[in-house]
């Protein structure tokens, strides 16, 4: 320090721009506040300079000398120092004029210069930025102190930021942060894309972009990520200043210094919404066919790797069905592609119809389609049915005929079906082993359905085979009898007869009514059979009222739901009684719980009806169903029958004893009888009658038998 000549002057009284300069000056001699002002630019560790207004540098601290190079002897006036600090002349001229410049607003600021940026050559010919902050000190004869910040790092960054954010003529947006977020700059694409200006969002943070749809553990770690590892990629959702929400691809660098301390963040940032739509499309094309907008294979393998797995984490089967119309080359060559194209588009609406929405509906090719059953039944043959049935279903809607450009068209197709039911299975196996059975379908002929599995397909080929039997033996009416269980009262006495149908099978023998009832209910050949059945019982019936020895008994005839739904039902039963002469109350049907499901108001109807008439309604197999007081009162029953699974346990187990003294209980306090069925052991018998049941049937009394044989049981008494 050379001249100070201000040195008798306190430095407090010099701080205007605190506010303070009116306080009393500190008491201190001229020599100890330039001792103390000595000390505190010394320690300053930015370059500071004293000049006067005579325009003589005054004096350059310790920080000065040691970053710019220059020392008072160097730049003894501020014209020196700007000669050597600045050798372009030009740019001298401009520094020189916005200094003059400064010079003169700081009169209306207190003294306070507005920070002024300048590159410095340095001593050593660096040239470095600095912003310079100035104060004058009026009460120091307008000393000018100024103190130089070194941005030259910044500066560079930030120019390289610049240059990065101008470059960037596309969409895509930029904002460059502070360590602690604060936005220092943003370029043209930001402000398209989030309808701030530069102005309104320097100095904010980024976060009025969010869009909310993102927690605040997302962004955190979002954060968390850039800090650890220097940078984060990502999608994310945005909100624009007008407040729509928009997806955006994002990229956040963090910048750091030469210790490694973050000092910027750099986000870059591209609006995706056209990125995704167009994704969709591309998603469209890829996925879909374009035809049918059906899903194409790719879809399909899709669909059928998670099939896999969900099918092998519950156990449950799924079935894949190939479809192939038959000869379509034919409807395409006689008729044209166009015609061809729109009964492609007519099949795939059928195969829409024919399917659940959860079903997977695919187009693999020309005239091949492919649909996927999921979450079927755990059993394999449970499993089976119900993709036959779906394959019949496509297999007669594709059947039907087609109107296409005025014409009718007519074509048939195979379907393939194979099950699956977790891993090992390949996709690929799967789709192989469903071609297979296509395969096996157009070699039996056109308009066939096969399944895969031989096993199964014998099965099924075996249920088919019986069922186009039970149809010739419908139609001929010679394969079945009636078999007639006796039905005795609580003195032995036989007091009627339950008629259970039988069938002669030319081959099998004997079939078992619980094997061929349902697939007689399934086809609908129940409503031909529960005919004759009810035709032979009242013939039966008719033919024992004319012998004294057989007048009272009675006959109970099993109707199924289907048989009762029939609207002509009624009509048919009392035309049988008529016909025959048969004393109604010697008629007795038995109905099941499981009708009660449908209409059950139709139900109490036709038995209000037939009651009318004087027939008799037994409940079959009560208890193992829906057994609601609520139904059971208002249906006009004269009997329920106790089912066989409870007398079988009613000696041995105290439930099942428990179970019929209840239904007991239930049936006296709705005033009808009831009869036990299944009978088999005297100690069942003894136990029933206790509990007052008093009719029965079951081995005990005889199994059913042919009426010959029956009425030789009667005679024996
Ligand atoms: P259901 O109406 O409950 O008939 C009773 C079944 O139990 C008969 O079997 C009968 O043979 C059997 N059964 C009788 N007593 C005993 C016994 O003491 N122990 C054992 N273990 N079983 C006994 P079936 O004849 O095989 O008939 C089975 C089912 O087929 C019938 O059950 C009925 O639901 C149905 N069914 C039979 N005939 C006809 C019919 O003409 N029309 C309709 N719709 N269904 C019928
Ligand atoms: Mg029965
Ligand atoms: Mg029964």
């Amino acid at each position: 320090m050379q001249q100070l000549f201000f040195a008798h002057q306190t430095l407090r009284k010099t701080d205007t721009r605190s506010g303070v300069a009116d306080r009393k000056p500190v008491k201190q001699t001229p020599r100890e506040g330039e001792a103390s002002f000595q000390a505190i630019a010394e320690a300053i560790p930015a370059p500071l300079a004293l000049s006067n207004r005579q325009g003589e540098t005054a004096y350059l601290n310790k920080a000065f000398v040691q970053l710019i190079g220059y020392t008072l002897d160097d730049i003894p006036t501020v014209a020196d120092w700007l000669s050597r600090a600045c050798p372009d002349a030009q740019y001298r001229q401009r520094v020189a004029e916005s200094w003059q410049d400064n010079l003169e607003k700081a009169r209306h600021t207190n003294g306070v210069f507005a920070p002024m940026e300048m590159d410095i050559t340095c001593k050593d010919g660096t040239v470095r930025t600095f912003m310079a902050c100035t104060v004058t000190l009026k009460s120091f004869a307008g000393t000018h102190l100024s103190i130089l910040h070194d941005i030259t790092e910044r500066k560079l960054t930030e120019h390289g930021f610049q240059v990065a954010a101008t470059t960037f003529v596309s969409q895509e947006g930029m904002l460059i942060t502070d360590a602690d977020h604060v936005i220092l700059l943003v370029n043209g694409g930001f402000t398209q894309i989030t309808g701030y200006t530069a102005e309104e969002a320097i100095g904010r943070q980024p976060d009025m972009l969010n869009s909310g749809r993102h927690d605040t553990n997302f962004y955190a770690a979002m954060w968390k990520s850039v800090r650890r590892t220097g940078s984060w990629e990502g999608e994310l959702w945005n909100r624009r200043k007008n407040g729509e929400i928009y997806p955006g691809q994002l990229v956040i660098t963090a910048v750091k210094d030469k210790g490694g301390i973050i000092t910027n963040y750099v986000v870059t940032f591209n609006d995706i919404t056209l990125n995704k739509a167009v994704a969709g499309e591309i998603e469209n094309v890829a996925f879909y066919d374009p035809l049918t907008y059906l899903p194409n294979r790719r879809f399909l393998l899709d669909r059928l790797h998670q099939a896999l797995s969900l099918s092998n984490r519950t156990g449950r089967q799924g079935a894949l069905l190939f479809i192939d119309i038959d000869n379509f080359k034919d409807i395409n060559d006689t008729h044209g592609h166009a015609v061809g194209d729109l009964l492609l588009v007519e099949t795939a609406n059928r195969l829409q119809s024919s399917t659940r929405t959860g079903d997977t509906i695919a187009r693999l090719g020309a005239d091949e389609f492919v649909i996927l059953l999921e979450n079927m039944d755990d059993d394999e043959h449970a499993a089976a049915a119900k993709a036959e049935a779906v394959g019949e279903k496509i297999r007669v809607a594709i059947g039907r005929q087609y109107f296409i450009n005025d014409l009718i068209h007519y074509c048939t197709a195979c379907i393939g079906i194979t099950l699956f039911r977790g891993s090992p299975k390949t996709m690929e196996e799967m789709l192989q082993r469903a071609d297979a059975a296509l395969y096996q379908a157009k070699k039996a002929g056109r308009n066939k359905l096969r399944f895969f599995d031989s096993a199964i397909q014998a099965a099924i080929t075996a249920k088919a085979t019986m069922e186009a039997d039970l149809r010739r033996a419908v139609s001929e009416q010679e394969q079945f009898l009636l078999y007639y269980q006796a039905q005795v009262d609580s003195s032995g006495r036989l007091v009627g007869a339950e008629a259970l149908v039988r069938w002669n099978h030319p081959v099998h023998g004997m079939v078992s009514p619980a094997e061929f009832i349902p697939l007689a209910e399934t086809s609908g050949l129940i409503l031909p059979l529960g005919h004759w059945v009810l035709t032979t019982a009242c013939q039966q019936l008719a033919a024992w009222a004319a012998q004294p020895g057989t007048a009272h008994l009675s006959l109970a005839v099993n109707v199924s739901a289907k048989q009762f739904s029939l609207p002509t039902f009624v009509d048919e039963v009392i035309a049988l009684v008529d016909y025959f002469g048969v004393n109604p109350v010697n008629l007795k049907l038995e109905i099941t719980e499981s009708m009660m499901v449908g209409n059950v108001d139709d139900i109490i109807a036709k038995m209000t009806a037939l009651k009318a008439r004087g027939i008799i309604f037994s409940m079959d197999d009560f208890g193992t169903g829906y057994s609601s007081l609520q139904y059971l009162r208002r249906l006009p029953l004269d009997q329920l029958k106790i089912d066989q699974s409870f007398v079988r346990d009613i000696a041995t187990d105290v439930n099942g004893k428990a179970i019929v003294r209840t239904i007991i209980a239930m049936a006296q306090s709705l005033n009808l009888n009831v009869i036990a069925e299944g009978v088999e052991t005297e100690a069942q018998r003894q136990i029933l009658l206790s509990k007052g049941c008093t009719t029965y049937q079951g081995y005990l009394f005889g199994r059913p038998v042919p009426v010959e044989q029956f009425e030789k049981l009667l005679k024996q008494g």
